[in-house]
C-alpha cells in the first residue's frame, strides 16, 4: 500500500505509460454508434494517423487486444505450421514472441546473443547467406527490447537481407519504440509491424495493430494456420467498420487525441525529446555507478559475471534505447526491494526485471507523456530510494542528468 496519497503518482515503468489529461478527457464522451458517419470519420482519421506514425502507405489492421494479440495476428496470418522463422535474440520479449511462434507450430531458430548487446549484424548476414534454399520465411526482431533497453537497428537487418539476397519477410515489434524514436516501415522494407496503444502512443492498453506490406498481404492468402478473430481476409470484407464485432469507440477517441498531440509536437520533436531524456537518465545511472562497466553477460540462464556497482544493462552504446533504461543492481542487493520502497514510500512506480533479471534489475521508462520536471523528479526519487534501500551509489545523479538536459 502506498503511504503517500498526496500528490500525483509518478509512473515510470516502460509501459503502460502516463496517459495525458488531454487524452483522458477526449475519451470522456457518451457512447456512439460505431457505424454512424460521425464515428466512422474518427475511425478513418485514426487509421490514417497510425499509418503516418508507422510511415507506411500500405495496409493496417487494428485489434481490440493488447500487444500479444497483434503478435499472434502477425504470425497466424503470414506463416504456415512447419515454416521456419529466425528470431534475433535480444531479451525477454524477443524470446516470448519466438515462444508464441513455436506454440503456433512454426519452426523457430534463434540467433543467440548476449542480452546486453542483441545479435550482431554480421551473424545475421552469415546465417542468411548460408540459407541458400530459402528455408527461412521470416525474421522476427524486437525493435526495442523493453526488458533490457537494447534497440535493434532495423535498417541494418534490412541491409543484411538485401546483401544476402534473401526473400524472408522482416517482422518488427515496435510496441515500445513507436512514437518514441524513429521507425520507417516502408523506407526500411519492413513487411509486418506490430504496435500497441499503451506505450509511446500514450493511451490505455487494449488496442493493438499490425502494419502489413503488400507482399505480406499477398502471401497471407496462401497461409494454412488456423485463425478466426485475427483473419485479415475476413477483416477486409468488413469495410468500413473493419473490426470483427463492436469497435472500441472510446479507444479511438483517445488515440485520435494522442496522435494529434504527437503531430503537434512533430514526430522529429518527439524523438528529440526522448533522446534528450534518455541521455539524461543514462548520465544519472553512469554517475550512480561511478561509470562502472563490468564484463558480465546475460542470457535466459541469468547473469554471468560479477556486478559490483549500478550499471546500465545495455552494453552496446549505439544500441542504448531512447525509451527505456534497465539498471543492474550490485550483487547481494534486491532490485525488487528498491522498487517496493520507491512505490510505497515515494509513490514512484518503476519497471521490474523480467525473466532471469527479476530482482537483479529495475527499469526506468522514459517514454510517452513526459517533460523535464517529471523526468528529473523521477531520477531524484530513484536516488532517494537507492539511499533508503542502502544500495551503494554516488550521490548527484540528478545533477549529471541536468547537465545533459541543459546542454542539449
Ligand atoms: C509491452 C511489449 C509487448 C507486449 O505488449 P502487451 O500489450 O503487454 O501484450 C511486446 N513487445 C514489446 C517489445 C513490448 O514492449
Amino acid at each position: 500500500m502506498n503511504t503517500r496519497p498526496t500528490g500525483r503518482p509518478f509512473f515510470f515503468a516502460p509501459g503502460p505509460t502516463n496517459i495525458p489529461d488531454r487524452v483522458l478527457n477526449a475519451m470522456n464522451k457518451p457512447t456512439a454508434d460505431f457505424l454512424s458517419p460521425e464515428f466512422l470519420a474518427v475511425h478513418a482519421r485514426v487509421h490514417e494517423g497510425v499509418k503516418r506514425i508507422l510511415k507506411t502507405r500500405q495496409h493496417l489492421f487494428m485489434y481490440a487486444a493488447n500487444g500479444h494479440g497483434a503478435w499472434e495476428a502477425a504470425l497466424a496470418n503470414t506463416l504456415t505450421p512447419g515454416d521456419k522463422v529466425l528470431s534475433l535474440e535480444s531479451g525477454y520479449f524477443s524470446a516470448n514472441w519466438a515462444q508464441m511462434a513455436t506454440e503456433l507450430g512454426l519452426e523457430v531458430e534463434t540467433l543467440p546473443a548476449d542480452w546486453r548487446q542483441g545479435v550482431a549484424m554480421d551473424a545475421v548476414v552469415r546465417r542468411l547467406k548460408a540459407d541458400t534454399a530459402g528455408e527461412i520465411k521470416a525474421i522476427l526482431v524486437a525493435h526495442n527490447e523493453t526488458a533490457t533497453g537494447v534497440m535493434m537497428p532495423l535498417p541494418d537487418v534490412r541491409r543484411a537481407l538485401d546483401e544476402a539476397k534473401h526473400k524472408a519477410m522482416l517482422f518488427a515489434d515496435t510496441i515500445s519504440s513507436l512514437g518514441s524514436f524513429d521507425f520507417q516501415m516502408d523506407a526500411w522494407g519492413v513487411d509486418i509491424v506490430v504496435g500497441g496503444s499503451q506505450k509511446g502512443l500514450m493511451m490505455t492498453t487494449g488496442l493493438s495493430f499490425t502494419g502489413v506490406s503488400e507482399r505480406a498481404l499477398e502471401l497471407s492468402k496462401r497461409v494454412e494456420t488456423r485463425r478466426s478473430y485475427w483473419n485479415w481476409a475476413d477483416m477486409l470484407t468488413r469495410s468500413p467498420q473493419k473490426f470483427p464485432g463492436t469497435t472500441p469507440v472510446h479507444m479511438f477517441y483517445g488515440l485520435d487525441e494522442s496522435i494529434a498531440m504527437l503531430e503537434t509536437e512533430g514526430l522529429d520533436g518527439v524523438f528529440r525529446r526522448h533522446r534528450r531524456f534518455a541521455n539524461s537518465v543514462r548520465a544519472a545511472i553512469a554517475h550512480w555507478g561511478g561509470g562502472t562497466k563490468s564484463s558480465a553477460t546475460i542470457s535466459q540462464a541469468g547473469i554471468k559475471g560479477p556486478i559490483g556497482a549500478l550499471e546500465l544493462v545495455c552494453a552496446a552504446p549505439k544500441r542504448a534505447s531512447d525509451s527505456v533504461s534497465a539498471v543492474l543492481v550490485p550483487d547481494g542487493f534486491d532490485a525488487n526491494e528498491l522498487r517496493t520502497l520507491a512505490h510505497n514510500r515515494f509513490n514512484l512506480a518503476l519497471g521490474s526485471g523480467l525473466g532471469p533479471l527479476n530482482g537483479r534489475v529495475f527499469r526506468i521508462g522514459h517514454l510517452g507523456d513526459l517533460n523535464e520536471p517529471m523526468t528529473l523528479g523521477a531520477l531524484a526519487t530513484v536516488e532517494l530510494a537507492l539511499g533508503a534501500a542502502k544500495i551503494p551509489h554516488h550521490r548527484g545523479g540528478v545533477d549529471a542528468a541536468m547537465n545533459v538536459m541543459a546542454d542539449a
